[in-house]
């Protein structure tokens, strides 16, 4: 690989790095649309399996030390909230912060 190449590379990983999605405000919608690499579908209840009820991963420290361990970076968490357009849920919680009203938050279950 010639330098000029190599350098961008290294400029491209550091770009990477960078936190470039807005903050993840724990609403769940991701995992009841589809599961990530670790996930399991539940069918019945239309999520997966590992989305606890307050909108957790119940495989969070299991994923991070595993990808530690794999040394990705960045890894599954961390990196910001990507499906973020017409989220509902992701849009109720900010209003909530807002001083909207968050009585019918489905996110908060
Ligand atoms: S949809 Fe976005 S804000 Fe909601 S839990 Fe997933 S990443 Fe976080
Ligand atoms: S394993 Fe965790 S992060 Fe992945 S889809 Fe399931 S609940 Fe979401």
């Amino acid at each position: 690989m010639d330098r000029e190449l190599a350098q961008f590379m290294e400029l491209l990983d550091e770009e990477l790095r960078k936190i470039s999605c807005p903050e993840c405000v724990k609403c769940g919608w991701c995992c009841r649309q589809t599961v990530c690499y670790y996930g399991e579908w539940d069918y019945e209840k239309h999520q997966c399996k590992f989305l606890t009820e307050d909108n957790l991963c119940a495989k969070h420290d299991e994923i991070v030390a595993y990808e530690q361990q794999l040394g990705l970076n960045p890894g599954l968490f961390g990196s910001g909230c990507c499906v973020n357009f017409m989220n509902p849920y992701r849009l109720r919680i900010i209003k909530s912060r807002q001083g909207g009203c968050c009585k019918d938050n489905e996110a908060n279950g």
